[in-house]
């Protein structure tokens, strides 16, 4: 297949659901008309006069009440995952309300066969597809994610409570950090992967239903294809499939929520409305910007809204009376989608390509194993050879042995034990030898066994880990054999012929409709003034009725937008309601001094979306904050015996501590320093050593020294001194000793 490097629009098909029995039983009217051959959908205003025209909505497909889930697969989704197949990235969004028929859509009833949606119906797709291929190495993965309260649950892990971060890379794009996937060889393998997660989406929840309409939930396949190309050599094509259940899409009520349950409110639907944001601005013509980073499902899934991707929404909708505001929400919704141009390329020879690493992985142990195959045999010959040789292989090559020794594998193991036990059998005949020595020799053959044995143990759990991985690369014909018989895939082939037709007669038809219209102002020349009038009166009406169904949809269209823009006054009301409580508490609880700090240290992350503290550092050392010590386990602060009691026996909250910030322990910054002794000017240094010089010089001779002479002492050239040292020689044994000064020490 050529690389399509061309734009195309992301295709939007609308479905409607049948009455449910509660809405049979209460009497609701049907405001939803279909028309399937021209992608037409009407509704009508319940509460509008009789002369008012029904909005009229047009686009790739619609499917009413009756529409099978086949039919569907056949005629939009079965493209898409086929394009999957050769190598393009693929998403399918269902959007709608709540009880519209998403889930039935993208699941349905699993064990109905009539009624499996779209993620089963593309298992049967993609296994029937590589049974079939030929030269091609398959290799198929899956995952399983939801995103609630903007949070990434991963379905498939062990760990339910761990959340996943969203990372990005320049060359792979925004992927989920340390999502698990399963590679799976079958059909039955990936239902059971499917299985599970949804088991894990619904234990989660204590209502399933509440749960389901508030998150989004991602199945994601990944189909790699190893083909040899025009170049001979093996090329890896790389499919992802998204298939998203999105959040229902009604507004959820705010009921003077507060605190948590306000910040709850405004992160359910966050991503949805993002969703709708990022919409507005592909289509907008006028956006430099494209918020895809305001929320976790956008990011997740940027390259299928103006991407590379090819992208099908599934619009649901409900056909009741009461339902009609958010009918016409979600067509409108589904109608400016249908304007995003996707970019969608074959991705070919990734970096990440899991299947590279397979058969890399696999090639190495198979080398492994030919390698011990080899050393063995080189062993057992170098043994023959040199008698008692000493074995452990030096890795010489060179020795005429080749990889026959894999081949007949359990021979060879055999021979060796065989070999083994008839030595020892030898030695126990042997009657010359000395019971010592005889045990010594038994040992040692034992040993050899126990090592034979050990190496083989080892060689047949690479070789399974070989047969295991080879297993789950598939290969038409071999690993999945197609059990369709020749008729099926006939009738198959027929389906889908005629799901091609059908498209290609609604887009005819659609587009006679528009031209319709343009020719009718062509035809200009009439055969009377009386027909002239008529037509002219037709061409009127037409185009009055096209004015006041252009009228009534800017006015429902400001009315939508005045509500939408109360809704968001309100949650800015609650929102800076709560931000003064927030400012209240600071104020009256948290010192000035503290709070400065930690404004200081507080910082915005961008990849996690929160606030976050900067762990404390000191420039010197770079050391961190100690850990604050536990005073009193189990309380909030130390407490004495009387507050112990007064916290149990009294109602009042005198002594009920509460922590209104943790924080870690901040030590006040250092003002001291270490002592460095005390550092001498140099000129005042220089002075000093001058000074100290004669004195070096000068030879006082103690013993010469007479009190009584105290004359002939000062004749002498030096100056008087201070702080000379005294040698303990020079004082007399009898006399105490007393503290030194140091005073000027000399050289
Ligand atoms: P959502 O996921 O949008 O909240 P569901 O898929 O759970 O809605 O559908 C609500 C109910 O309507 C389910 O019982 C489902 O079986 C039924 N339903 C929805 N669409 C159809 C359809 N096209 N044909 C028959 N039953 C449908
Ligand atoms: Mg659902």
């Amino acid at each position: 297949m050529s690389k399509l490097k061309s734009s195309e629009s992301v295709k939007v098909v609308v479905r409607c659901r049948p009455m449910n029995e509660k809405e049979i039983a209460g009497g609701f009217g049907r405001i939803v008309d279909i028309d399937a051959k021209l992608g037409q959908i009407l509704v009508k205003n319940p509460k509008g006069g009789p002369g008012e025209l029904p909005k009229t909505f047009t686009f790739d497909a619609v499917y009413d009440c009756n529409s099978k889930q086949v039919e569907l697969y056949d005629e939009t989704f079965r493209p898409l995952v086929e394009s999957v197949l050769l190598g393009f990235n693929g998403t399918i969004f269902a959007y709608g309300q709540t009880g519209t028929g998403k889930t039935y859509t993208m699941e349905g009833l699993r064990t109905d066969p009539e009624r499996r949606g779209v993620i089963p119906n593309s298992f049967e797709h993609i296994f029937t597809h590589i049974s079939r291929s030929q030269n091609q190495q398959y290799l198929v993965r899956a995952s399983y994610l939801e995103i609630y309260q903007e949070e990434i649950k991963d379905l498939l892990a062990k760990d339910q409570t761990k959340r996943l971060e969203l990372k990005e890379r320049p060359d792979t794009g925004v992927y989920v950090k340390d999502l698990s996937s399963f590679v799976t060889k079958n059909v039955k393998e990936i239902e059971h992967v499917m299985n599970v997660g949804n088991q894990n989406r619904s234990v989660g929840a204590t209502n399933m239903n509440e749960h389901s309409s508030r998150s989004h939930a991602i199945f994601v396949i990944t189909v790699e294809c190893c083909e040899i190309g025009l170049d001979g050599e093996n090329h890896i094509r790389v499919g992802k499939l998204n298939l998203v259940d999105l959040a229902g899409s009604e507004r959820q009520a705010k009921t003077g929520a507060q605190g948590e349950r306000l910040k709850e409110a405004t992160k359910i639907n966050l991503s949805l409305s993002a969703l709708g944001n990022v919409i507005s601005a592909l289509v907008d013509g006028k956006s430099t910007h494209i918020p895809y980073r305001d929320s976790k499902l956008t990011r997740l899934l940027q390259d299928s809204l103006g991407g590379n991707a090819k992208t099908v929404m599934v619009a649901n909708i409900g056909p009741a009376s009461y339902n009609c505001e958010e009918t016409l929400t979600t067509l409108r919704y589904a109608n400016r989608a249908k304007n995003i141009k996707n970019k969608p390329r074959v991705n070919e020879d990734p970096k990440d390509a899991l299947l590279r690493e397979f058969q890399e992985e696999i090639a190495r142990l198979k080398a492994q194993l030919a390698k011990r195959g080899v050393g063995k045999r080189k062993k057992k010959n170098r043994r023959r050879q040199g008698g008692e040789g000493e074995d452990e292989l030096e890795d010489d090559d060179g020795d005429g042995e080749e990889d026959e020794g894999i081949k007949n594998e359990p021979e060879y193991w055999r021979e060796q034990q065989e070999k083994l036990e008839r030595e020892k059998k030898a030695i126990m005949d042997d009657h010359s030898l000395v019971a010592e020595e005889k045990q010594k020799l038994l040992r040692e053959k034992e040993k050899k066994m126990g090592d034979v044995q050990r190496e083989r143990e080892a060689s047949e759990t690479l070789a399974t880990k070989i047969k295991a991985m080879e297993s789950k690369l598939l290969v038409g014909g071999k690993n999945i054999v197609d059990h369709t018989n020749e008729q099926q895939k006939m009738l198959e082939q027929r389906r889908q012929e005629i799901a091609e037709q059908k498209r290609r007669e609604r887009e005819m038809q659609q587009q006679m409709e528009t031209q319709d219209e343009e020719t009718l102002e062509l035809k200009e020349t009439y055969s009377s003034l009386q027909q002239e009038v008529d037509v002219k009166t037709k061409k009127l009406n037409k185009l009055f009725a096209k004015l006041q169904a252009v009228k009534a949809e800017i006015h429902d269209l400001q009315e939508e937008h005045i509500k939408e823009r109360q809704e968001l006054e309100q949650t800015q009301n609650e929102l800076t309601r709560d931000l003064k409580l927030k400012h209240l508490v600071i104020e009256n609880f948290i010192p000035l001094e503290e709070k400065n700090k930690i404004m200081n240290r507080a910082y915005f992350d961008d990849e996690e979306d929160q606030w976050k503290t900067q762990p404390i550092t000191r420039i010197e050392g770079n050391q961190q904050m100690m850990k604050r010590p536990v005073s009193a386990i189990g309380y909030k602060r130390p407490l004495s015996s009387y507050a112990k009691m007064a916290l149990i026996s009294r109602s009042d909250p005198r002594y009920r501590a509460e922590n209104i910030l943790l924080l870690e322990l901040d030590m006040p910054s250092r003002t001291t320093r270490d002592y460095e002794g005390p550092a001498i000017a140099p000129k005042v240094q220089a002075a000093l050593e001058a000074a100290l010089q004669d004195e070096d010089e000068l030879q006082v001779d103690a013993s010469t020294f007479d009190p009584l002479r105290s004359g002939s002492a000062r004749k002498s050239k030096s100056r008087p001194k201070t702080g000379r040292k005294i040698g303990p020689s020079s004082v007399g044994s009898g006399t105490p000793l007393y503290p030194q000064s140091r005073g000027l020490v000399p050289k």
